[in-house]
């Protein structure tokens, strides 16, 4: 436990959300010395010599200040903060891996549930099944899963946490194989903002179960899921860069598009980024960094590689048999970029997308730039699209435009780069994925949202959480009541 200091005695000293303070009572019981008392988990105030580090999340340039930081140890301990949250009418943010564009696991001033202690995970290789506690990352889980010869699909980054990425939807290297990381959700436990603890699953609350498929933090904590486990020990995969010409670009995305449901790839067109194993004379020029990885045999999947191969003679070539938790690549723990992104979904790219593509990248300076293409289809496409709250299915490709920046002047230039190339790649889809959104308003979350989804969601969240205390999210506000 965090030792005490002066300025934890009594955290509620401002609050986020409207003025006044919290009941008096109230402030009482839950002065830090009491909250200390009353959680076996960690409860961390401002002073502390583990603050700082406990406020930081992935992305750069957010830097707030809770009036607590409390890391829960169960189920129980949620309902805790949960009650003090409604009671104190603090802002609470939810923290899982702290990975939201946003920041939207810190509060300023507020509560954090952060649910990073919270790591249990019991496999079960004959059932093919796992309980995960969501204070898991998509890496410690592949990684325990995989010595198994098992996984479920996360994304593409092994830090991001399985509470925020499964809430959302979950798209990565097994997405046309095996779908989003929710089509491999059979069950969640979830406490409710009146501090139930309800299990969720097709025949059990299934209004709720369809909501969390996609609807992110909107509708309560989870603390657990059930995840599907598929064998993976047949696995190839890793980096292959390849010159960024139109050619090379179009034909790459027409040879995803066609290759099996086995094979799922990222493709980044980006200058090249001064990687060891690149000529220095490469440094700088445009490249595809394409991660691809392929589920099954290493004689099919040779066979499966050899159009890519083929559409240029590559800069580097690391695509081999490997294991499945292989494919996350190693993190450095202080990189927190700030970055300008957008995310959008189009139809197609041809050759004169691609010319847009790379023209753009050529007219920015900015000294890390990307344009992520993620072709979609396989599994994911054939759920039903109102079969989860993830609405998407029946969108081609991915795409996640992004810009570093430093500093307030170079974000306007940034900000504005990424505007003008998504409008330049716009094929009139307006539909976002909730998970790579920033802070863009109403109207974007509900982009997320397509078709009747926005009015299931905002009827369901009416009914778990109608005073909207899980707010500081992707925000779904509950529907009005008729009258
Ligand atoms: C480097 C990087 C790579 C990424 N790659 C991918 C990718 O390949 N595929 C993909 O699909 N996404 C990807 N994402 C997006 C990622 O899925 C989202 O940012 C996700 O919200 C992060 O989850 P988290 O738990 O780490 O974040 P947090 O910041 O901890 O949580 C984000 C929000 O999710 C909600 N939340 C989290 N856990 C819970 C919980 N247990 N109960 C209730 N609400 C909760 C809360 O509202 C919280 O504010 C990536 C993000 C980054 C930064």
């Amino acid at each position: 436990m965090a030792s005490e200091s002066k300025s934890s005695k009594n955290f509620v000293t401002r609050r986020s959300n409207g003025g006044g303070a919290a009941p008096d009572a109230i402030r009482e019981r839950i002065s830090i010395p009491n909250l200390r008392a009353a959680f076996k988990g960690q409860v961390i105030a401002p002073g502390d010599v583990d603050y700082d580090a406990a406020r930081t999340v992935f992305p750069g340039g957010i830097d707030r200040r809770p009036g607590v930081i409390i890391r829960v140890a169960d189920a129980n301990e949620v309902t805790q903060v949960i009650a003090l949250a409604r009671e104190s009418e603090m802002e609470l943010a939810v923290r899982s891996g702290g990975h939201s564009a946003v920041g939207h696991g810190l509060s300023e001033g507020g509560i954090v549930l952060d649910l990073s202690r919270m790591k249990g995970l019991q496999i079960d290789p004959e059932q093919r099944t796992a309980w995960a506690e969501t204070g898991l990352t998509a890496g410690e889980y592949t990684n325990a899963a995989g010595a198994y010869g098992l996984a479920t699909g996360f994304g593409d980054t092994a830090s991001v946490g399985i509470g925020g990425i499964t809430l959302g939807g979950g798209v990565g290297y097994l997405v046309r194989k095996y779908g989003l990381t929710i089509d491999d959700l059979l069950a969640a436990e979830v406490v409710t903002a009146d501090g139930q603890i309800l299990r969720a699953d097709p025949e059990t609350n299934p209004d709720l179960f369809w909501a969390l498929r996609g609807g992110g933090g909107n509708f309560g904590v989870a603390t657990r899921f059930k995840f599907r486990l598929h064998d993976i020990s047949q696995f190839m995969g890793g980096i292959l860069i390849l010159p960024a010409t139109p050619d090379v670009i179009a034909g790459f995305i027409a040879e995803a598009e066609a290759a099996p449901d086995e094979l799922s790839a990222i493709a980044n067109v980006m200058p090249a980024p001064p990687m060891p194993f690149l000529p220095a004379e490469l440094h700088g020029k445009m490249i595809v960094l394409a991660l691809m990885a392929y589920t099954g045999d290493v004689g099919t999947g040779e066979r499966v590689f050899a159009p890519f191969r083929a559409l240029a003679t590559p800069l580097a070539d690391m695509v081999r048999p490997i294991t499945y938790p292989q494919m996350y690549q190693p993190e450095d723990e202080s990189y927190h970029p700030t970055a300008a992104a957008h995310n959008m979904f189009i139809e197609k790219v041809d050759r004169s997308v691609a010319e847009t593509v790379i023209a753009h990248l050529q007219a920015s300076d900015a000294v890390m730039r990307v344009a992520q293409l993620r072709v979609l289809g396989g599994t994911m496409e054939r759920v039903p699209v109102d079969a989860t709250a993830f609405a998407h299915r029946q969108a081609r490709i991915m795409v996640n435009l992004a810009a570093f920046y430093n500093g307030p002047e170079d974000q306007a230039v940034r900000e504005a780069w990424v505007k003008d190339f998504a409008a330049a790649l716009d094929q009139g889809n307006p539909g976002v994925y909730v998970n790579f959104l920033g802070d863009e308003g109403n109207k974007r979350v509900q982009a997320a949202y397509p078709g009747s989804t926005w009015a299931r969601l905002a009827a369901i969240k009416a009914r778990y959480d109608p005073a909207n205390l899980f707010r500081l999210n992707q925000n779904i506000p509950p529907a009005e009541k008729e009258s």
